[in-house]
């Protein structure tokens, strides 16, 4: 018998939003017992491309599969430097790093914690070949004012869009559908989740095929050509980053309900907004909410170590996205200063932000908030 799922409450950060449908889909490809990459994965795929309005999208493993196929398929390697925010997950970077290129890391809107388009040329040196803007919290980054001066010298524009499936570039195109490579994460907290999975927009249809083949570890023929032939070609360098059909097939019964989603993942964050405004050192980090679909509900706050302290002692699941990559002792061999970034690394925090939370909850987290600011947490 199928148990009811944990239903994550506000004491969790973030969560996987599971509708029912998923298990169901998944017993159906346990039952017909191909958990490769099958029409289901293809079907996923056609879905996402027709609801973006692009040509093709190719599903993988998960985002950071997606980034570093991109990267591949962007031809960045040895020696070359990617423009990324230091404000970002680590998968970023490790994307970077796994082609061989080195991080040049850049400063941030201190309002949106996005780049921008005029940080970015200014980082521009011989040796970069892409830049990567995080389209943190769902919003979209606008590069276009600088698009023809990227293309000139050869940069290529690989979105990391991650939080931002389902949002809004402008008033008429979905995030990756603006011409750009962009990526996708399907994780189990993302807006849209495969369990664990990730997607690729290329930009052409020879860059979509290049893709597949990359990520059936360099094989030329399909899985499916390969049932009629006694041998298969490879023909250059290729990965394990097909996405399995039990996973895409979670991700096509998440699909169905994202029209729900949305909706109630812009409601939450509305929620927030209203029921922060006018409370005392709070700075919320706007999302751009009518474009957007929120991924995280961040807010900026003095003494934030001490907040979070004090919102953790009473089971409420506050979280930090990120601290600063900089900063890492990884990265360390490509630190700068980057005083907008380490100022926002201190202040950050991510309330809890899941479809699971009610508005009560909401308010719940935002009395526990005005208390640490005005009680202990604050001195
Ligand atoms: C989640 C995430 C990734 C990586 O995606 P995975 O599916 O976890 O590999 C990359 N960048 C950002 C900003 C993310 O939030």
């Amino acid at each position: 018998m199928r148990q009811t799922p944990v239903r994550p409450d506000a004491s969790h950060n973030a969560g996987p939003f599971l509708y029912g449908q998923e298990a169901d889909a998944v017993a159906r490809v346990l039952e017909i017992g191909q958990y490769g990459h099958t029409d289901v994965t293809e079907e996923f795929e056609a879905k996402i491309a027709a609801f973006l309005g692009v040509e093709d999208a190719v599903a993988v493993t998960s985002g950071t599969a997606a980034l570093h196929t991109a990267l591949i398929a962007a031809g960045v390697g040895h020696g070359q430097e990617v423009i990324v925010p230091s404000l970002t997950f680590c998968a970023t970077i490790q994307a970077i790093l796994a082609v061989g290129a080195v991080p040049r890391f850049i400063e941030i809107n201190p309002a949106t914690l996005c780049v921008e388009a005029q940080q970015v040329v200014e980082a521009v040196t011989p040796a970069t070949r892409a830049v990567m803007p995080v389209l943190f919290g769902g919003r979209a980054v606008d590069l276009d004012p600088i698009r023809g001066t990227l293309a000139d010298r050869g940069i290529t524009v690989i979105e990391d869009a991650a939080h931002a499936f389902g949002s809004y570039a402008d008033t008429s195109r979905r995030v990756g559908a603006t011409g750009v490579l962009t990526c996708f994460s399907f994780g189990p907290i993302k807006n849209l989740t495969c369990g664990q999975g990730g997607m690729v927009i290329p930009r052409t249809a020879e860059e979509a095929e290049q893709i597949r083949r990359l990520r059936l570890l360099g094989v030329v023929q399909s899985q499916a050509e390969r049932a009629t032939i006694t041998s298969y070609q490879v023909d250059g360098f290729g990965l394990r980053y097909q996405l399995s059909s039990i996973n895409a097939a979670i991700g096509l019964a998440q699909f169905d309900k994202f029209a729900t989603t949305e909706v109630s993942r812009k409601e939450l964050w509305r929620a927030y907004r209203s029921a922060l405004h006018g409370v005392e050192g709070v700075e919320l980090v706007d999302v751009d909410v009518d474009y957007s679909v929120p991924h995280l509900c961040v807010v900026r706050v003095p003494f934030r170590d001490e907040v979070f302290q004090f919102m953790r002692a009473r089971n409420i699941g506050v979280g930090v996205h990120y601290p600063p990559n900089h900063l890492q002792p990884a990265f360390a061999p490509w630190h700068r200063s980057l005083p907008v970034t380490e100022q926002a690394g201190q202040e950050i925090l991510s309330l809890p932000f899941h479809q699971h939370m009610t508005e009560d909850d909401v308010h719940r987290v935002v009395a526990a908030l005005e208390q640490a600011l005005s009680t202990g947490a604050s001195r």
